[in-house]
This record gives structure tokens, C-alpha cells and sequence, in this order.
């Protein structure tokens, strides 16, 4: 994987802002920027994960609330 360039919740440059808040809600929800080209995703929430689809750089997958 590449480096994020943009904040996949606010869709800033990672650079150019400070997205310790925007971190931490990551942690909590899917994000809404694709890291890699800042278009808006397409997000997909299921009861025990989600799905965040790009449409240049595909989809990201993650269980958040999965428990323990
Ligand atoms: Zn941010
Ligand atoms: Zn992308």
C-alpha cells in the first residue's frame, strides 16, 4: 500500500491539515475520501462490518464492530 494523501474522513490533504480527530473517528466509522485519489467512496455499512468502494482503487473492507 501507498501512503495516504488525503484524509479519508474530511478529504484534505494529509499534509496540509492536522487529522488527529479525523483518526480517531476512523477508528469508529468508514471513511468517506479514498486515501489515494480523495473521490468519495462508496460506503457500504453491514451490522459487523463495512465496505468502502472506490471506484478508481477498488473496495476496503473492515470488521469494526466486531466485538472482542
Ligand atoms: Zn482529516
Ligand atoms: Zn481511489
Amino acid at each position: 500500500m501507498t501512503a495516504a494523501a488525503y484524509c479519508g474522513r474530511c478529504g484534505l490533504a494529509v499534509a496540509d491539515a492536522v487529522h488527529e480527530t479525523c483518526l480517531r473517528q476512523l477508528e469508529l466509522e468508514p471513511p468517506r475520501y479514498c486515501p489515494a485519489c480523495r473521490r468519495r467512496l462508496v460506503v457500504q455499512v453491514m451490522p459487523d462490518r463495512w465496505i468502502a468502494r472506490c471506484a478508481e482503487h477498488g473496495a476496503t473492507t473492515a470488521s469494526t464492530w466486531a466485538g472482542s
